[in-house]
């Protein structure tokens, strides 16, 4: 017993060394996020993978019905994508994407690289492995991260008020079985359904601002209990009850 005690202190003391050399040794390390860490301040005229992943972060901050193109170059739309996630968060908002923003987008993503606010599987009712749809694995599920992105920024728009999905990604199968479209964008994991509160009008009218355009509310047939949100090739927005 007292031999157990002993070595249970012992290993205690180990473990408390250990942290106190890996204080010293990791002393000025950059900071490092669990999902992704940005090494060097961005702003207009710079490229790259790392500008890419501020812009899937930022994909809930275009303008007014517009859609920021995820392609790795920080031009003008980017610049202002970045400057409206400032300004909602309360940050100089100088367009200039350097340790503050970083540190901001660190707070809302969680290890898995999802926001904060969702999951992966609240974007995917119909299976595990995201397989079966009209594009690949992996692309369904980064179409899916896209938009938990443009759900986070409306969900902090609508006053941090909790948004509650109903469908996301589906396999062709699993759509045939909901009754969704042929061409439903839901197969891409691109769309989601939105239920529950906010109300189906302010979800939908507030949707315009962050990078939908896709919008399905109500007044559309087959969406008086649901607000569909998805991205597609050209706007096509209708809620005609809530004046869309
Ligand atoms: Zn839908």
């Amino acid at each position: 017993m007292l031999r157990r005690a002993l070595r249970v202190l012992l290993t205690f003391v180990m473990i408390a060394s250990a942290a106190v050399v890996g204080t010293v040794a990791t002393a000025g390390t950059a900071y490092a996020d669990g999902c992704y860490t940005w090494n060097r301040t961005l702003s207009q005229g710079s490229t790259g993978e790392d500008v890419r992943q501020l812009q899937i972060r930022v994909s809930g901050y275009p303008a007014y019905g517009a859609v920021l193109a995820l392609d790795g170059v920080y031009g003008p739309a980017t610049a202002a994508a970045v400057t409206r996630f400032q300004q909602a968060y309360g940050l100089s908002a100088d367009g200039i994407a350097g340790q503050q923003t970083f540190g901001k987008i660190y707070d809302l993503q969680d290890n898995d690289c999802t926001p904060v606010h969702f999951t992966w599987g609240e974007l995917n009712r119909c299976n595990s492995d995201w397989s079966g749809g009209q594009v690949s694995a992996a692309q369904a599920r980064a179409n899916a991260l896209v938009n938990m992105w443009k759900l986070e920024a409306l969900r902090h728009a609508l006053g941090d008020r909790a948004i509650v999905t109903s469908s996301g990604f589906r396999s062709v199968s699993c759509n045939n079985a909901a009754g969704g479209s042929p061409t439903s964008r839901h197969m891409y994991g691109d769309a989601i359904d939105l239920v529950g509160t906010p109300s189906f009008c302010q979800l939908a009218q507030r949707a315009r601002y962050h990078g939908f355009n896709e919008i399905l509310g109500p007044g559309y047939p087959g969406h008086n209990d649901h607000v569909h949100l998805g991205n597609r090739s050209s706007r096509y927005w209708s809620a005609p009850n809530c004046g869309i």
